[in-house]
């Protein structure tokens, strides 16, 4: 017996139509990173396994277990799907010494991999759309980073759905201290630890403060507060990221508990989150990053970036009114015999050369059945050509969208017409 061929769980296609919104936030996107001066950069989607471990740290749910790793039997080397941007784009200015000459604005755009349960807002394969400024110091860029994401949600209407939480995380000698405060706070409360907690009570506490389990919120709301634990430079860079925000007239909550999923950050941690996508609400996230670079063998450059999530963003503008509509072909041509199928060629391309979308009949069938095609296909217009027409060298122009009285031309005509109708367009009945 055969079993149906499907793609992986929590993997999805992209079909036509969706893809078409897809293609509109890719735009919106690509325009607003040019606003800011940010450059594209893509990386391999594969890396050595090693990278993440170092990037994002051992004790994360990402490392621990929702990396997709695998051993490359050709050569024994131990490689991962890539389950975030910022270790590779770290690794990219590293490997091609891209901050020799000051620092970088820096985009990418692609597929992530993380072994989750899947549900509504969460896959196997999702996508981001990530931002890195590396070798800025000083709070410019987080602030720089805050602006842009708030006027991303007002290009796309998200605005009101979407607000900000805030937090810093300091530097290291302050996390250190609090670290150890942390964790006395937890032993006191042993009994309230579910299993991932009191396996990272002593490897890595401040990641319980993520957790998601509904039964420890109390605990964890209660625990003492980094935010008294920092030190004058720190408290100086995150209140200059206040007041830039504050400037802006941008809104947003502190949340002491807010510590991000990944390692590497230090200082500004910030999250967009809407009460829309159910428990799935972060559809941005990012911070500050001054050790990474460092970290991962580069000289040492301060740097700071976010990651948007694009699936979630869709699922929110699917709720608004934002459509994607795809733009129609120009025309739409139907051809019956064989001196017409080889005319119809010729005319493809040449309406083509004018610059019009053509889509040409293919599969054969009666000029009655070709005409249901064309005007399903939603083409402005049907161009006809029958065995008559092409020993003319000749076409009839029927209008699909509106009035209009079908006429037989000639080629270059047709393709004046065509662009004619395509600049004055008509409204759709
Ligand atoms: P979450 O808390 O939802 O698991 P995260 O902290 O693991 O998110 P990041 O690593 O910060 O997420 O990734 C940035 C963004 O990418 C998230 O805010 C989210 O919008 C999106 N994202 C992360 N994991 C997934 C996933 N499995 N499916 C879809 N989108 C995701
Ligand atoms: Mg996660």
């Amino acid at each position: 017996m055969s079993t149906a061929l499907r793609a992986v769980r929590g993997m999805n296609d992209i079909l036509p139509g969706e893809s078409a919104h897809w293609a509109r936030f890719e735009a919106c996107v690509r325009a607003w990173l040019a606003a800011y001066g940010y450059r594209e950069i893509r990386t391999p989607i594969l890396e050595h396994t090693g990278l993440f471990q170092r990037a994002i740290g051992e004790v994360t749910d990402i490392v621990e277990k929702e990396m997709y790793t695998f051993i490359d039997e050709l050569n024994g080397e131990s490689l991962t799907l890539r389950p975030e941007g910022t270790a590779s784009c770290v690794r990219a200015a590293i490997e091609h010494n891209l901050l020799f000459d000051g620092g970088k604005r820096l985009w990418y755009m692609g597929p992530m991999f993380r072994h989750e349960r899947p549900q509504k807002g969460r896959y196997r394969q999702f996508h981001q759309v990530g931002v890195e400024a590396m070798g800025f110091a000083g709070p410019e860029l987080d602030i720089e980073h805050l602006l842009m994401t708030a006027r991303l949600w007002r290009e796309l209407g998200l605005a009101e759905a979407i607000r900000l939480e805030l937090n810093t995380l300091g530097a290291a000698e302050a996390r250190a201290r609090y670290r150890a405060k942390l964790i006395a706070y937890f032993e006191a409360h042993l009994d309230a630890l579910d299993e991932d907690a009191r396996r990272r009570l002593y490897s890595n506490p401040l990641r319980i403060l993520d957790t998601k389990n509904p039964a420890m919120q109390t605990l964890v709301a209660e625990a003492p507060r980094l935010m008294d634990e920092l030190d004058a430079p720190a408290r100086a860079h995150f209140d200059a990221v206040c007041q830039g925000l504050a400037d802006a007239g941008i809104p947003y909550r502190v949340n002491p508990r807010l510590v991000r999923g990944l390692d590497y950050y230090n200082d500004t941690v910030f999250e967009w989150v809407t009460d829309r996508l159910g428990a799935q609400g972060t559809v941005c996230a990012g911070g500050r990053y001054d050790t990474l670079v460092e970290q991962l063998g580069g000289r040492p450059a301060p740097a700071c970036g976010f990651a948007m999530g694009v699936e979630r963003l869709l699922a929110l503008l699917a709720e608004s009114a934002w459509v994607a509509e795809e733009t129609p072909a120009d025309a739409y041509i139907v051809h019956v015999g064989a001196a017409a199928a080889r005319f119809a060629l010729r005319v493809g391309e040449r309406l083509r050369d004018a610059g019009l979308n053509v889509v040409l009949h293919g599969g054969g069938g009666s000029f009655k059945a070709q005409m249901k095609k064309a005007d399903a296909s939603r083409a402005l217009y049907a161009v006809i050509i029958g065995d008559d027409e092409a020993a003319a060298g000749e076409l009839s122009l029927k209008p699909l969208r509106q009035a209009g009285e079908q006429q037989r031309v000639g080629l270059e005509r047709a393709a004046e017409l065509l662009k004619a109708s395509r600049s004055h367009p008509h409204p759709q009945p």
